[in-house]
C-alpha cells in the first residue's frame, strides 16, 4: 500500500522549485495531485511529469493573493477527485531587497498578499473541505526566516514568521477534528526562486551558512513535506520542522 493512497492533494506554487518537487513526491506515493500556480506553462510541465510518472495530476490557474481563486482552487480539486485530504501552501516569492526604512511599500504588500495572506485564503477554503472528506494534513512552507531575522528581506521575514504562528494557532483549532497542520522551515534551497535572487558570487557565501556546507535540494524538502502529510506523522501537529543543513543550530 503506498503511503498516500486514496488520497488527494494540493500545492500552490507546484509549477517549479519545491512545490513542483512536493507534487511529484505526493503522486508518486499514490496521491492525486492538484496543480497550482500563478504560471500556466509551469504548472503544464509539473502535470505533465507527473503524467509520466504514471501519476495523476491537473493544473488549476491559482493566484494565491485572490481569495476567489483559492475558493477556486478548492472547488476543483473536490470536483475533478470528490474530496480533499492534504493541502500544502507553498507559494511564495522573495520581494525587493532593501532596508525598512526604504522598503518599497507595493513590494512589502505583494509579499504579505502572497507569503502569509495567501497561506490564509487557502486554509480557509482548504479546511471546510478536509472536514467535509473526514479529515487530513495541511504543510505551509515557511523558511528559515520564518524563525531568524533576514537582513533586507523584512517583507519576507515578517510574513513567513506570521506563517508559523497562523499555522499554530490554525493547528490548535483543528487538533480535536482530525487536521494536522505544520510549518516546515527550509533554508536556501537550490530552486529557481535562489537563482533569480541571488548573484551567482553570493552562492559561495549562502553555503557557508549551512554547516553542511552546500544548498539544499527541493526533493529533500519534499521528503520531509510528504512524511508530515501522511499518517506516519499522525501525533505532529503546530509544529515547525528545520530543513536547513544546521543554519539555526548556529
Ligand atoms: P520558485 O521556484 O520561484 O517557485 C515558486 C512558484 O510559485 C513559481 O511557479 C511561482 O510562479 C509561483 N507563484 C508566485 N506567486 C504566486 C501566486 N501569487 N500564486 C500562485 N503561485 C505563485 O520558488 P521555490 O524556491 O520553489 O519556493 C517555494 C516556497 O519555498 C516559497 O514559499 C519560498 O518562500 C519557500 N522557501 C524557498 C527557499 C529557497 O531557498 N528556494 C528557502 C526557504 C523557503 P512565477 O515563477 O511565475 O512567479
Amino acid at each position: 500500500m503506498q503511503l498516500l493512497q486514496n488520497k488527494t492533494a494540493l500545492v500552490t506554487g507546484a509549477g517549479s522549485g519545491i512545490g513542483r518537487s512536493i507534487a511529484r513526491a505526493y503522486a508518486r506515493n499514490g496521491a492525486k495531485v492538484v496543480i497550482a500556480d500563478i504560471d500556466e506553462t509551469g504548472g503544464n510541465d509539473t502535470v505533465e511529469m507527473i503524467r509520466q510518472e504514471k501519476g495523476t495530476a491537473f493544473f488549476v490557474k491559482t493566484d494565491v493573493s485572490r481569495p476567489a481563486d483559492n475558493e477556486r482552487m478548492v472547488a476543483a480539486a473536490v470536483e475533478q477527485f470528490g474530496a480533499l485530504h492534504i493541502a500544502c501552501n507553498n507559494a511564495g516569492i522573495v520581494g525587493e531587497l532593501a532596508r525598512v526604512g526604504k522598503y518599497p511599500i507595493e513590494s512589502w504588500d505583494r509579499v504579505i498578499a502572497i507569503n502569509l495572506s495567501g497561506a490564509f485564503y487557502g486554509m480557509r477554503y482548504q479546511l471546510p473541505a478536509l472536514q467535509q472528506s473526514g479529515g487530513g494534513a495541511i504543510v505551509n512552507i515557511a523558511s528559515v526566516l520564518g524563525q531568524a531575522g533576514g537582513d533586507g528581506l523584512s517583507a519576507y521575514t515578517a510574513a513567513k514568521h506570521g506563517l508559523v504562528g497562523l499555522t499554530k494557532s490554525a493547528a490548535l483549532e483543528y487538533a480535536q477534528r482530525n487536521i494536522r497542520i505544520n510549518a516546515v522551515g527550509p533554508g536556501y534551497i537550490d530552486t529557481p526562486m535562489l537563482h533569480q535572487n541571488l548573484p551567482a558570487e553570493q552562492h559561495p557565501i549562502i553555503r557557508q551558512m549551512h554547516p553542511i556546507g552546500r544548498l539544499g535540494r527541493p526533493e529533500e524538502v519534499a521528503e520531509l513535506v510528504l512524511w508530515l502529510s501522511s499518517e506516519k506523522a499522525s501525533f505532529v501537529t503546530g509544529a515547525y520542522y528545520s530543513i536547513d543543513g544546521g543554519f539555526l543550530a548556529r
